[in-house]
């Protein structure tokens, strides 16, 4: 889920306070999505579904043993991704990794589990089999059938060869949900990121813990180089030269309401001020909505006040 950052007055006084608009399960419009494949590199590639809400990136690993994919839209999609793929060529989903458990990520669990080996950070899989009810979701989402939990987890890491590439998931801490993951493809030097980051021009990439955020992309960045591709959720794709303007600003962003608060600003007198300058050359201005509730949730980062579940 791409949390947006539009501040609504009507919807913070229907969800308490939480925060952010967000697009909900179902609401996506696939009848009017556009697809497209973008060939990354090598045996990498990207499927691209635009609707008018969102656009969704799938990654795909071609090889000779079949098809690696990260990340799925909702599974009503599923018809359109399932035909890129067979512009690819026609192999079997051989594994499914999950970047975190938000639906629009997840969507492809039912349909390739009883074939594929899905692949998640243990918290996808926990969320997964029981009725979730984030703040940003009117309706409860789940359990999920039993075939599209994942079917190998992990806490820190985990490595997977496949199709002659080393595919290494790792999930640093908590950021955009509990469940994230940032998936390297050691030979093809792509990397994808979820959530916790969009190329620029995109809306700002938030959720439950922004330090934990700063801290994996710090990592990311440590690990990446000028060749690296940086696959994102719901971005076009980026690259180390982008991610390393991108955190210090969000290092400087954190930091300025880390004294703000020590200087004893309330939550919503902080809010109140909007993002710091530095931001605004980097986002689309019809995208960029002043920040309120990014501001509100680094807040809670800081003061461990923000729901797990999100
Ligand atoms: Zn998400």
């Amino acid at each position: 889920m791409k949390i947006a950052l539009g501040l609504v007055v009507g919807f913070l006084a229907l969800f308490g306070g939480g925060g952010a608009a967000a697009f909900q399960m179902g609401q996506t419009d696939y009848t009017k999505a556009e697809t497209k494949i973008v060939r990354l590199r090598g045996n990498m590639s990207l499927i691209q579904i635009m609707t008018p809400q969102d656009l969704n990136n799938i990654l795909v690993l071609t090889g000779p043993e079949g098809y690696l994919l990260v990340d799925h839209p909702e599974a009503v999609a599923n018809a359109m991704v399932q035909k890129e793929l067979d512009q690819l060529g026609k192999r079997p989903v051989r594994f499914l990794l999950n970047t975190h458990w938000h639906y629009d990520h997840v969507g492809g669990n039912e349909i390739y589990g009883t074939d594929a080996i899905i692949v998640a950070q243990e918290n996808v899989r926990t969320r997964m089999m029981t009725a979730q009810k984030p703040f940003w979701s009117p309706a409860a989402i789940g359990p999920y059938a039993e075939k599209a939990w994942p079917r190998i987890t992990f806490r820190d890491s985990v490595t997977i060869h496949f199709d002659g590439d080393d595919i290494e998931m790792e999930h640093y801490a908590n950021g955009h949900t509990d469940s994230d993951s940032v998936v390297y493809f050691s030979k093809a030097n792509v990397v994808a990121v979820g959530d916790i980051y969009n190329a620029k021009g995109e809306d700002l990439a938030g959720g439950l813990d922004i330090l934990g955020i700063a801290q994996s992309l710090a990592a990311v960045l440590a690990r990446v180089n000028d060749d690296t591709i940086i696959v994102t959720g719901h971005s076009q794709p980026s690259n180390k030269r982008e991610l390393a303007l991108y955190l210090p600003i969000l290092n400087a962003q954190i930091e300025q309401v880390r004294r703000e608060i020590a200087a004893g600003k309330s939550r919503k007198e902080i809010e109140a001020e909007g993002l710091a300058a530095d931001w605004a050359p980097w986002f689309a201005p019809k995208k960029f909505s002043g920040g309120q509730d990014f501001l509100g949730q680094i807040y809670g980062s800081i003061q461990h006040t923000n729901e797990v579940n999100q």
